[in-house]
Order: structure tokens, then C-alpha cells, then sequence
């Protein structure tokens, strides 16, 4: 039987021809997996995207080229686009003429300009924002929280959201309300927990959902759909992204993931796990975008899952990224990390990391490193 679900009485913010939040229907969008810089492999994939109905797609921008070819994508679609400024705040002015969106991590504005203080910052992306006519999104990711609030909260769920709220008052206080925020993590339980938090104390801005790093299908579709159901059945939610380890051609993937799983949240079919689901070992893998430093990184994810299948019973989490970039500190947390370079993989056991091994020799040594783990704990 359809249920009709409350949402959460949130503002509505515009992104290009998108209404995300208020009456709206729930957004979807995903991201280009593709190098930027290759317009027509990005182009295409934006396109793809938008034939699996997607209404908003991210791209990723590092470099003065990447601007020039987001210049050349954004002539050739109509799409709403998104980019993420991830270290470099400032790149903001360089991407805002050619986008409707631009997200930001609060965990990542004290690389740059350490001793301006984070409102300037703040101010800046506000105001580039504004003359370029481009929303914002807060975008919280559990593993890049600001150190600042690490320090104020012992309780990092805590931390993780008064990072969220701060910038929501920084934002408030500059008059900019076109915003929406995320509050993220590769742990289906920890956005349930976040979300609802962050709602609790902001019920009037929009939230846009995502389990991050969720993997490859199937697991990584039911880890999202575990939260999303969760979320969206309370009201809380107003644009989603399912994140999957698929080869690039597969990316609609996402979009159709998600909308099935709206759909099924609509019609009140909601799935359910055994108990025991999310125990034993846990695969997570990012969903590669343009900063993937080698396109294997999705195969090599895919080999993980097959190679390790003999240790499912164990607690055991692997965790598989494809770029320096969120790499080494996705991986921290994980029992084993593998984050790919150009032509190495980096394996790391916590925050050790063990070396660098070719493509062909990881695998092999990343059951070395599994059965030794696995023998600890079978004394
Ligand atoms: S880890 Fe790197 S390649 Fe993977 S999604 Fe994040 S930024 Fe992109």
C-alpha cells in the first residue's frame, strides 16, 4: 500500500532548473566517472546519465585544464551540473561561470591559506556563488572532519554534525540561503545516525543523502537502501546519490538504482535483511570519478571481492579507493586499504601502510595480509 510520506518542511533551493527541497520530488543525481579532461568521454557520460533520468550530475575539477574542459561539457547540455572544490576553496571562481552547484567539505578548508580564518573562506564561495547564480552544498564527510571540531567532541557522530551546523550558521549569517547539505559515510547506521541529528537541529535545510564508498552491487544498493529507508521514511531527505563501484558504461547504474528505490519507499515496500546482514567482511570501494589515478581501479575492486570470498565469515572491512586524493585517509579506518597510484597500489594494514605492489602482485599479497589477520583471530 503507498504510504505518504511527510518530509521534513525544508527550504527550496535552485539549482539551474532544479528545485531541490520544499514541494520538490526527490532529486536524483550521480557523478562522471571519467578524466574531465577527456570531453568526450565526460560528455558521453553525461549523457548517459541523463538518459537514465539522472537531474543533476557532479563533475569533478582539480586544474585549470579541467575548468577549460568543464567550459566545453557545459556547451553541450542543458543539465544541471555540480562540482566539487576539494582542497582548493578558491577554484571557486574559476568553475562557478560554468556550473549551477558548488560543494564544498568543511573538513578540507584549513589546507589552503592556514591563517585565514574559515567565515572568509566561507564568505568567499558564498559570493562567488551568488554572482555566478549557483547553489551550494555543505558536503560533511565522516572521514574528513574538520580537525576543529575533532578536538571540541570526543563523540565524533557529534563532531560531524557541528561541523554541518556551523557552516549552516556561517551561511545564514551571510544571508545565503541557497544551500544544501550532506552528512556522509561508507556506514549505512552512521548516515541513518547524522542525518537524523542534523535534521533534528536544522529541519529547514535540505538534505542531500548518500552512503559513500558503498561498494559494488549488490551489497552497495542495499547498504543505500538501508538508509535511505530509514531517512526518507521520517521525512528526512530531499536529493539523493547512490554511489556504485561500476565500470564507467554502467554508471546509470546509479540513477536507476535510486529511483527504484524511491519508488519502492513510495509504495511502502521496504526491504528487509537478516540480522546478520553487515556482518562478517565488508567490501567498501569508492565510486571512482575523474581523479581515478588508473582505470583498473574498478576491475581491481571486482578481483578484491572474488579473491577475498573465502573470509566472508570473518569481521574483517577492506577497503578499496582509487585515488590519492581521498585514499590514504578513506583507508585509515578500514582492517585492510588499497588505494590505487598511476601504476602501484598502495596497501595499507590501519593507518600502516605495508608498500606499493604492481596491479598484477597486490592481490597476492593482500591474501598474505588477510590470512595472517585471520589467524589472529582464530587464536
Ligand atoms: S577516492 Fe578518488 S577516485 Fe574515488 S571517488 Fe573519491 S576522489 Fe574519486
Amino acid at each position: 500500500m503507498a504510504m505518504k510520506i511527510k518530509r521534513n518542511p525544508t527550504r527550496s533551493v535552485r539549482v539551474g532548473a532544479i528545485q531541490i527541497g520544499g514541494d520538490a520530488p526527490i532529486v536524483v543525481q550521480s557523478m562522471a566517472a571519467t578524466k574531465t579532461q577527456d570531453i568526450a568521454a565526460t560528455s558521453r557520460q553525461v549523457r548517459l546519465l541523463e538518459q537514465a533520468g539522472a537531474d543533476i550530475v557532479r563533475i569533478a575539477v582539480d586544474s585549470k585544464k579541467d575548468v577549460e574542459a568543464l567550459a566545453e561539457i557545459r556547451r553541450g547540455t542543458d543539465l544541471p551540473l555540480s562540482v566539487d572544490l576539494q582542497e582548493n576553496y578558491r577554484l571557486a571562481s574559476l568553475v562557478a561561470p560554468h556550473v549551477d552547484k558548488l560543494r564544498y567539505n568543511p573538513g578540507h578548508l584549513h589546507h589552503h591559506e592556514k591563517d585565514k580564518p574559515i567565515p572568509e573562506k566561507v564568505a568567499f564561495i558564498a559570493r562567488t556563488a551568488q554572482e555566478h547564480d549557483c547553489a551550494i552544498r555543505v558536503g560533511v564527510n565522516c572521514g574528513s572532519v574538520d580537525p576543529r571540531m575533532l578536538e571540541r567532541y570526543e563523540d565524533q557522530q557529534q563532531a560531524i554534525v557541528a561541523s554541518a551546523v556551523e557552516h549552516c550558521e556561517i551561511l545564514d549569517g551571510l544571508g545565503f540561503e541557497r544551500y544544501v547539505v550532506s552528512l556522509k559515510d561508507s556506514d549505512w547506521q552512521k548516515v541513518v545516525a547524522v542525518n537524523r541529528l542534523f535534521a533534528e537541529q536544522r529541519p529547514d535545510v535540505p538534505l542531500h543523502l548518500g552512503v559513500t564508498e558503498a561498494g559494488m552491487p549488490p551489497d552497495g544498493v542495499i547498504k543505500t537502501r538501508l538508509a535511505f529507508e530509514q531517512l526518507i521514511s521520517q521525512g528526512v531527505g530531499d536529493t539523493v546519490r547512490v554511489s556504485l563501484t561500476v565500470p564507467f558504461d554502467d554508471k546509470g547504474e546509479e540513477i536507476t538504482a535510486a529511483r527504484d528505490i524511491l519508488r519502492d519507499i513510495e509504495a511502502g515496500r521496504f526491504r528487509s535483511v537478516p540480522p546478520s546482514f553487515g556482518e562478517g567482511l565488508n567490501i567498501i570501494s569508492c565510486p571512482s570519478c575523474s581523479r581515478v589515478e588508473n582505470n583498473r581501479f574498478v576491475e581491481l575492486a571486482q578481483e578484491v571481492k572474488l579473491v577475498t570470498e573465502y573470509a566472508q565469515q570473518y569481521d574483517i572491512t577492506i577497503a578499496v579507493m582509487g585515488c590519492r586524493v581521498n585514499g590514504p585517509g578513506e583507508t585509515d579506518d578500514a582492517d585492510l586499504g588499497l588505494w590505487c597510484g598511476p601504476a602501484a597500489v598502495n596497501l595499507k594494514r590501519g593507518e600502516e601502510t605495508i608498500g606499493y605492489f604492481g596491479y598484477d602482485e597486490v592481490l597476492s599479497r593482500l591474501k598474505d595480509e588477510l590470512d595472517a589477520i585471520i589467524a589472529t583471530r582464530a587464536d
